[in-house]
């Protein structure tokens, strides 16, 4: 997007309405321009809006829809990847994913990330910028329009830490939730975090009934620094308080995944450190056999690792699932086809 023009999918209802006055427009107009953006249309296809206007529009602002940059689809479960093009020479990641129940987007929240992961491929490439709310929003509407069909639950999972982009991510959470706009209940939403202790505080306090999940990935503090530096600045401590005031005040149920890498963090020493650290607090373990990502060095876990890690966690009475693994042809996981992409571009 040229970052000349203003995003109208930033822009709640009543903003528009207010946006829609200042440009001489009658008021009525601001709820006709909100229902064709949602569509993922562009200015052209506003057929009940005037020629001069939509020309005065476009000069001004854009309507959010996202170029797609390329696309692929798995064979195997359907699972469908995006590169969006911003305009402005990124490219961010989305997945399309469909289960029995709906269909569930997996949105970026930055343009890169500044967390440094050691085991994932976003963090190989850099920060470059934070998502604005509309382009959060683009990511949902461009796959609902390039399918025609309606999202039900979004995962703020993808490329990004979505805490270090606060502002914005609280204010793409009001929009996706609103009537006016995609009605995304705030129960089929999942904020995914690295750790940042005092943003988890922070949104506890905004009260809205997300799903909070914990990238954990190691529950010893000196291990966990070595593959997650953000341990560095919010120690384990400091992490699960956070985490316990978040249930307190949300009353919500916290998901913590854990990506077995082998020989890293898949010991029963570490099942044993696990249990003890979340004990006493209503939650969830994920467990996902790590993505092998190039040149990070990490191995995956086979079946029986992950088997057993699970049943000792189940035995303490932990509750705790296996993550199905979707798109596996298509490097669907974790930023590795935003990563293919700029590489050839090199
Ligand atoms: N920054 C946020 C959200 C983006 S990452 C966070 O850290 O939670 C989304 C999830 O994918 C996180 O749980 C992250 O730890 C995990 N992840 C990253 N690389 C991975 C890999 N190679 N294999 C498995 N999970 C990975």
């Amino acid at each position: 997007m040229d970052t000349k023009l203003q995003n109208l999918l930033d822009y709640t209802l009543d903003e528009l309405k207010d946006l829609v006055k200042k440009e001489g427009l009658p008021a009525f107009r601001a709820k006709q321009i909100y229902q064709w953006i949602y569509q993922g249309k562009s200015f052209d296809e506003m057929s009940n809006i005037p020629k001069d206007m939509r020309t005065k529009l476009a000069e001004r602002y854009t309507t959010g829809k996202l170029k797609i940059f390329r696309k692929l689809t798995s064979a195997l479960d359907g699972t469908i990847k995006y590169l969006f093009d911003t305009g402005d020479g990124n490219l961010i990641e989305s997945v399309l994913m469909k289960y029995k129940y709906g269909y569930t987007a997996c949105i970026s929240s930055q343009v890169g990330c500044k967390m440094g992961c050691t085991f994932c491929a976003s963090a190989k490439c850099g920060f470059v910028r934070n998502l604005t709310p509309g382009e959060c929003l683009g990511q949902i509407i461009g796959m609902n329009s390039d399918n025609d069909i309606t999202i039900t639950r979004v995962v703020i999972m993808g490329i990004g830490e979505p805490l270090d982009n606060y502002d914005n991510i609280i204010k793409f959470l009001h929009l996706l939730n609103s009537g006016d706009g995609l009605n995304i209940s705030y129960r089929n939403v999942s904020l995914s975090t690295c750790g940042l202790a005092d943003k988890i505080i922070q949104l506890a306090e905004e009260n809205l009934p997300i799903t909070l999940c914990i990238s954990l990935h190691n529950p010893i503090d000196e291990q966990r620094s070595l593959i997650m530096p953000v341990n560095r600045k919010y120690a384990l401590d400091k992490l699960l308080d956070a985490c316990h005031i978040y249930k307190l005040r949300t009353n919500r149920r916290i998901t913590f995944e854990y990506a077995l890498i082998k020989g890293v963090n898949d010991s029963e020493e570490h099942a044993a450190h696990l249990i003890r650290l979340i004990k006493g607090i209503l939650c969830h373990v994920n467990l996902i056999p790590v993505n092998e990502v190039s040149d990070t060095g990490f191995v995956t876990v086979n079946k029986e690792a992950v088997e057993r890690f699970k049943s000792m966690l189940e035995k303490a009475g932990v509750n705790v699932t296996v993550r199905r693994s979707l798109g596996r042809d298509i490097e669907a996981a974790c930023g590795q086809l935003r990563r293919s992409a700029i590489s050839e571009g090199d």
